[in-house]
């Protein structure tokens, strides 16, 4: 079984998640995946348009302009 479809479990600790998704891009786009398993949601008006802001590693809504680390409420 190919590395890439490995899921996300419970009971998985931070570092073996880090070991296993390696770098922090990897590991971006997983968390982006567990938290929005649907795509974007804006947490402030559920709006589903953002842009990324790149250099901050924040999400931004189109309408409200709420920002949204993706860290934000994890333990990260
Ligand atoms: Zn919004």
């Amino acid at each position: 079984m190919p590395k890439n479809s490995i899921q996300f479990q419970k009971g998985f600790s931070i570092p073996e998640f880090m070991h296993m998704y390696g770098t922090e891009k990897q590991c971006r786009e997983r968390l982006f995946n567990i938290r929005w398993k649907n795509g974007y949601v804006c947490p402030n008006c559920a709006f589903k348009s953002y842009c990324e802001l790149k250099s901050r590693s924040l999400y931004q809504c189109n309408k409200c302009h709420h920002q949204t680390s993706l860290t934000a409420g994890t333990l990260f």
